[in-house]
């Protein structure tokens, strides 16, 4: 119980709060249209399971942003809070809401073939093209 009341992740505003049990400190970045278009940069985004826990519901809105996956932002403030798997219901949540950094390591780099070349990190992670993702999730399906 503890763990989860150090592990509270709250948005720009105040109204929502997010308690996860577990985070995995190796996150992964995504590079995708969607994600820049969401966030204005690429994604860092931690997984955190499926146990989560909200405070301030009713300022969170989903919005279904693909066959796969929705995201979740304050309503209020306009803080993005998550993305949702719909197969697993488990939460990834954007690395900069969390309240404890020392463990964290980039661990992945998504559609790395879709990274604009304005930008790059030095940070040496394996990554993964857009045709790779396709070919990997088809045969881990239920991994999602
Ligand atoms: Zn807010
Ligand atoms: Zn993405």
């Amino acid at each position: 119980m503890s763990k989860l009341v150090e592990n509270v992740a709250i948005c720009l505003c105040g109204r929502v709060k997010i308690r996860v049990a577990t985070i995995d400190p190796k996150f992964t970045v995504c590079h995708c249209s969607l994600c820049r278009k969401w966030g204005g940069g690429p994604l860092f985004m931690a997984n955190c399971g499926t146990e989560v826990e909200f405070e301030g519901k009713e300022s969170i809105k989903e919005y279904d942003s693909s066959s796969w996956a929705s995201r979740g932002f304050c309503s209020n403030c306009g803080t993005h809070l998550f993305s949702r798997f719909k197969k697993t219901g488990s939460y990834n949540v954007p690395v900069g809401l969390l309240p404890h950094t020392e463990n964290l390591e980039m661990s992945m780099q998504y559609f790395s073939d879709l990274r604009p070349e304005y930008y790059c990190f030095s940070n040496n992670t394996p990554e993964m093209t857009e045709a790779e993702i396709q070919a990997y999730f088809a045969s881990e399906v239920s991994q999602i």
